[in-house]
């Protein structure tokens, strides 16, 4: 088979820098695409519906999960989120690179179903930082930080799981760091071979490892 596009799965406890940092990688990087998740949270101020999330009620989740439409999903601070099979498979399949911010449960069913995906998790340098980047945020209420901290304890305790991890203290130093595993997942030979199938020929190696 061909090899597919490149699975990248960013997962990191509320308010690690994740959704920044990914939005900074697609802004230099037009060859990543980011899958567009469901859920039952309600839209914060600025997001809008198929562009943050698809935002659905727990009705229509519920009946996307009995429809197999899911490649994974999860309940995460009280909400359903999910991976539709929809917003990844046909992009994967023509070669395009894919990023996920999903949380570590979800991370952990995509590497089930997909074994060449990229586990990548955030860490903040500090609990301090994490909880003043939390309040700076202000999108959330007193109540839902403190349920988001609460939680970061068990997130955190899964980072032994993933391929690599990026300390978001500096954020340039960060983005840096997230580039360069883009960057090395398509310098493997599997992948190279699709985006550089002509070189492979010119070289005359390409029937040699019809078989690989
Ligand atoms: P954030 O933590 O500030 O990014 O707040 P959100 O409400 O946007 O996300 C809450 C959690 O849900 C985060 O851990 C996300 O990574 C996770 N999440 C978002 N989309 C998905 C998804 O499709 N699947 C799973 N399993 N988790 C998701
Ligand atoms: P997540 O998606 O992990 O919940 P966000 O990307 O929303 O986190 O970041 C949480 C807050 O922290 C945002 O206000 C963001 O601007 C800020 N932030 C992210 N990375 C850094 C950093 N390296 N230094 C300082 N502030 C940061
Ligand atoms: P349906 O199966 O009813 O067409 O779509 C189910 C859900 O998937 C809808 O919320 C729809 O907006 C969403 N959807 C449709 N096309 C795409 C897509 O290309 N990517 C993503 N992420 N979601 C999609």
């Amino acid at each position: 088979m061909d090899y597919p596009g490149n699975l990248f799965v960013v997962s990191a406890p509320s308010g690690a820098g994740k959704s920044s940092l990914v939005k900074a990688l697609l802004e230099l990087d037009s060859q990543v695409y980011r899958s567009i998740s469901h859920t039952t949270r309600a839209p914060r101020g600025q997001e809008k519906h198929g562009r943050e999330y698809y935002f659905a009620s727990r009705e229509d989740f519920e009946k996307m999960i009995a429809g197999n439409a899911f490649v994974e999903w999860a309940n995460v601070h009280g909400n359903m989120y999910g991976t539709s099979k929809k917003a990844i498979e046909e992009r994967l399949a023509k070669g395009a690179d894919i990023v996920l911010e999903i949380d570590y449960q979800g991370a952990l069913q995509i590497k089930e179903s997909f074994p060449h995906a990229v586990l990548i998790f955030i860490l903040p340098p500090s609990w301090d930082e994490l909880r003043s980047r939390l309040e700076n945020r202000g999108e959330d209420t007193s109540d839902v930080i403190a349920v988001r901290l609460k939680n970061a304890h068990q997130e955190m305790s899964q980072v032994d799981k993933f391929d690599f991890v990026i300390i978001n203290e500096l954020f340039e130093r960060a983005l840096f760091d997230l580039k360069a595993v883009v960057h090395s997942q398509r310098l493997r030979f599997l992948c190279q071979r699709r985006t550089r199938a002509e070189i492979f020929s010119s070289l005359d190696i390409s029937d040699s490892l019809e078989n690989s």
